[in-house]
């Protein structure tokens, strides 16, 4: 380009002040602050002389319409630079428990719980009965103890933290005996034999990977034997020419030669889920009830809560495990508290908890119901946007996650888009960067939505976006 040619298009760029004086960017003053928008602005200006001085082309000699494309991209750049990076999506996967998006969402008085505790002080290690300092463990123990039946309760901020502080307390230094049919990973990061690792435990491995008979937890005691641990295997099962230890004999085996028992279980739930239908995941209560001295199960997963790490078990156990220092750095905090109260409350009535608490009531609802609210969805979409999609109503399965229920099919109802005019992954990206962002799942070159974790409210969202996005 010649230099005149260059100068008059850098000539033609407007000033600061001839954008600031465009009536939408004063509306964007008004809702953000003239400091960012002015600084937006400037930017923008600077990134426009750049390029055309790198002739990356972007004349300015058509300026209507040129200052009209300036101010838009200003008002995109304020709007996302208020947007915070966590924030809420639309989870269209039909996946439950999805640790990638936040695992349980929340009942909602579980959340105004959560805001009336954090905006203002609360009694969290202060008894107020008493007028003197209280333990932050108070606010949960006895619900635990009484949905649980155990002696005793703690949380933790994980349950990988609860797992850690039970044997770092009950074996540090000495030996655990674990079925080589449970040595689990949970996600990548939690591995149990790593766990044992920085607990300081010894990890001995008895049985095989599909058989671990009650004579080889017995043959693997020794003097350095402080506990047997056996874990929930959450996300997989052993099929086949199998054999486990029922939980009782492993007790009975502790019992007689005066070693605890530990059962990490993983996503512990206090409603039996058989009568719906589901895998007969084992209860904390059953569990209790097996004589197991101590219990670890997540927050939230099956339990629907936040994210916590639930023991609960004998009381001399549950007292050393109080005692250790470690505690400190595992501790919970008060939102999740406010949280976990709500939650557990709601299973003094079990089958009220299936209907309010958001996990259960996702897991439980009927085929008939999807089906109607795929249909809704189908409906809703058509109206909005019915030239831009090839669309149908389909029979999909969802999934639990959080290492729940694997052998668990879950019949459900998916709506199924194909754009006409551009391809499925770019539906995909724009969902994504729709806000709220809404998360899908691609199948065989077609987007699915499954209305199985969509909330009703969610709905007019997903079709809007949908029309927007086209
Ligand atoms: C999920 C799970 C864990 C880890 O629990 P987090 O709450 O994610 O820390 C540990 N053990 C088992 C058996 C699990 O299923």
């Amino acid at each position: 380009m010649e230099n005149q040619a260059k100068k008059n298009i850098l000539r033609s760029i407007p000033a600061v002040d001839e954008v600031l004086n465009q009536p939408s960017i004063q509306e964007l003053i008004v809702v953000f602050s003239r400091k960012l928008v002015l600084t937006i602005i400037r930017e923008e200006l600077e990134n426009l002389r750049k390029k055309i001085l790198a002739q990356e082309a972007v004349s300015f000699l058509n300026r209507e319409t040129n200052l009209k494309i300036l101010v838009d991209q200003i008002a995109q750049k304020a709007k996302n630079n208020t947007l915070l990076h966590l924030r809420k999506v639309i989870n269209g996967t039909g996946i439950i428990i999805h640790t990638n998006l936040g695992r349980a969402p929340l009942l909602s008085r579980a959340v105004e719980n959560i805001g009336g505790v954090a905006e203002a002080y609360c009694n969290l290690e202060y008894e107020l009965e008493k007028g003197e300092r209280g333990s932050r463990y108070m606010h949960v123990e006895k619900i635990l103890k009484e949905l649980s039946g155990a002696e005793s309760a703690l949380v933790v901020n994980n349950n990988a933290a609860a797992v850690l502080v039970v044997l770092n307390t009950l074996a540090q230094g000495h030996e655990v005996i674990v079925s080589r049919g449970e040595l689990i990973e949970i996600g990548g990061s939690f591995r149990l034999p790593d766990i044992m690792r920085q607990s300081g435990c010894v990890l001995k491995e008895v049985g095989t990977t599909n058989k671990t008979k009650l004579s080889d937890y017995e043959q693997a005691i020794s003097q350095e034997t402080r506990l047997f641990l056996t874990a929930h295997t959450s996300n997989y099962r052993i099929l086949g020419f199998t054999e486990q230890v029922v939980l009782k004999d492993l007790v009975g085996l502790g019992r007689t030669f005066n070693i605890p028992v530990m059962k990490d279980l993983g996503s512990g739930n206090f409603v039996d889920l058989a009568p719906y239908g589901l895998e007969d995941e084992p209860t904390v209560m059953e569990t209790i009830s097996s004589g197991v001295d101590v219990v670890t199960f997540s927050g939230d997963k099956l339990l629907g809560g936040p994210q916590a790490g639930i023991i609960v078990g004998k009381q001399r156990y549950l007292d050393a495990i109080k005692q250790n220092p470690l505690l400190r750095a595992l501790r919970v905090d008060k939102l999740t508290l406010a949280a976990l109260e709500v939650t557990l409350r709601e299973y003094f009535d079990p089958e009220k908890a299936v209907q309010s608490i958001p996990v259960l009531e996702m897991l439980t609802v009927t085929q008939e119901e999807l089906k109607k609210k795929a249909k809704t969805l189908f409906r809703q979409i058509t109206r909005k946007a019915k030239d831009a999609y090839e669309m149908s109503v389909e029979k999909d399965f969802s999934q639990a996650g959080g290492g729940s229920l694997p052998l668990q099919t879950l019949p459900t109802w998916v709506v199924t888009l194909i754009p006409r005019s551009f391809s499925v992954a770019e539906l995909d990206k724009r969902l994504r960067k729709h806000h709220p962002p809404i998360v899908a799942r691609i199948n065989q070159e077609r987007l699915l939505i499954d209305v199985r974790t969509v909330f009703a409210h969610e709905m007019p969202i997903i079709s809007e976006a949908l029309e927007r996005v086209a």
